[in-house]
């Protein structure tokens, strides 16, 4: 058993629905007008055949009547026409004699000026009489009936008329609508809620199923559409591979550009705390990290010591040997004292010839004895490029942190002081502002 479907439509805009009211107003219509056609037809057979009847009267009629009116015999005139009324198809009767005055009549006749006669017809003899080898002429007699007497023979078969077109549209009304309900309004109706069931994401598990058996109209759409739903469900797919495809392309991409997103940045925070030129870390740099070398020196307690070094007649080197070179020798300077230094110090430079070193765990006399050895390198050193040789020598100033010192530029206020002893004393050498 089907479960009752539900039209998805509204009753008067349904198809189903017109469909059915045009059918039945059209048949309706023509029931009615045959059936009343048919009626027509059977009270004219009727009315024909009860004429006929009235014809056959005058052989019976005719002999009495005419003997009855040759010897003026009225009372047998009277029951001739009592007794011709009284037939079940008589509903009046007349006798007219030779000069057309009524000599007798009962019930309906044509003449009564009272009666509606417009459904009246008649029978007409007329009445001759032999006399003397000639025919005398007597009058008229007519017998009348009317349409009861049509309508009270015809009562049963037009009751018949009409219950034959009664059962008949009801047997095919039922059948009509059952047929249309099972071929039709039923596979119609699934048809709308399967396609409204479809679920894109879920195509390849959906296909439109009717359960027809025979090949027709609504079949070939059925197929049409599952095909339809198959080249979707291609689509679909295709769609979904190339989303995805595009998806993981994005992905790659994304993840490259992170990746050199974050090479970028790392790039430019070298950038941002290297000096550009000796590779060794830049002012910026220099004071950031300095300040936490000296809050875990004084967490500890360990001694911090910092050298402010500057090369001596630097201007001249520039002058001389051009700008190029001038560079060069910083270069030199920075990879010459780089290899002097351990890992743990901080070397940095802070200006154009002047650089500065944290000595981490290092008290002044430990300074002292790395700036010497400084110094004494960079003098016993020469630079060389090409044929161009040039010897030149630095000047440091040295200081440890003091418990008071609060920022670099504490010790740095110091060391400066230190390195313009130097510079006063005569360049090359080192000199200390400590405790
Ligand atoms: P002093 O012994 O008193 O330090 O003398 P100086 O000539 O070294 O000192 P001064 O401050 O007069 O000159 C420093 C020079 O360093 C001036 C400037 O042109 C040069 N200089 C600064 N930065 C750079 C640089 O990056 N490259 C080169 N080649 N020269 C620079
Ligand atoms: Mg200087
Ligand atoms: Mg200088």
């Amino acid at each position: 058993m089907h479960s009752a479907i539900v039209s998805p439509f509204n009753k008067k805009t349904s198809i189903s629905h017109k469909l059915l009211k045009v059918v039945f107003t059209i048949y309706f219509s023509l029931t009615i007008i045959i059936t009343a056609f048919h009626v027509l037809v059977e009270y004219q057979y009727t009315k024909n055949a009860i004429n006929d009847e009235l014809v056959r009267l005058e052989a019976t009629f005719k002999p009495p009547i005419t003997t009855a009116m040759w010897e003026l015999n009225s009372e047998q005139m009277h029951a001739l026409t009592t007794g011709i009324y009284n037939l079940s198809i008589v509903v009046g009767v007349e006798i007219i004699d030779g000069d057309g005055v009524i000599e007798e009549h009962q019930g309906r006749i044509s003449g009564a000026e009272s009666s509606d006669n417009t459904d009246l017809f008649f029978h007409q003899m007329d009445i001759y009489r032999k006399f003397d080898n000639k025919l005398i002429y007597l009058g008229q007699v007519r017998f009348f009936s009317d349409s009861s007497v049509v309508i009270k023979r015809v009562k049963m078969g037009f009751f018949l008329i009409v219950l034959n077109a009664l059962i008949k549209s009801t047997i095919l009304i039922v059948l009509f609508l059952w047929a249309f309900q099972k071929y039709l309004f039923k596979p119609i109706s699934k048809l709308t809620q399967q396609i409204k069931q479809i679920d894109l994401e879920n195509i390849e598990n959906i296909r439109i199923d009717l359960n027809l058996t025979e090949m027709n109209e609504l079949k070939q759409l059925e197929t049409s559409f599952n095909q339809m739903l198959t080249q979707l469900q291609i689509d679909h797919e295709s769609f979904n591979e190339v989303q995805k495809q595009q998806k993981n392309k994005l992905e790659t991409q994304v993840v490259k550009r992170t990746r050199e997103l974050e090479d970028a940045i790392e790039e430019l925070n070298k950038i941002a705390f290297k000096d550009p030129l000796t590779h060794i870390k830049n002012r910026r740099s220099f004071f950031e990290e300095g300040k936490n070398y000296m809050s875990i020196a004084h967490r500890l307690k360990q001694p911090l010591a910092l050298l402010m070094i500057d090369l001596d007649f630097f201007k001249t080197i520039n002058d001389t040997y051009g700008h190029v070179i001038g560079d060069k020798v910083l270069v030199d300077f920075a990879d010459k004292v780089s290899g002097l230094l351990r890992e743990s110090d901080l070397f940095a430079r802070i200006g154009g010839e002047e650089f500065t070193v944290i000595l981490n765990n290092t008290d002044c006399n430990g300074a002292q004895i790395v700036a010497d050895k400084m110094c004494d390198l960079i003098q016993q050193t020469i630079f060389k490029e090409e044929d161009i040789e040039v010897a030149y020598n630095i000047s440091i100033g040295v200081t440890e942190m003091d418990e008071q010192d609060k920022t670099i530029d504490d010790m740095i206020h110091r060391a400066d002081i230190a390195l313009y002893r130097a510079k006063e004393g005569g360049r090359n050498q080192v000199q200390l502002y400590c405790a």
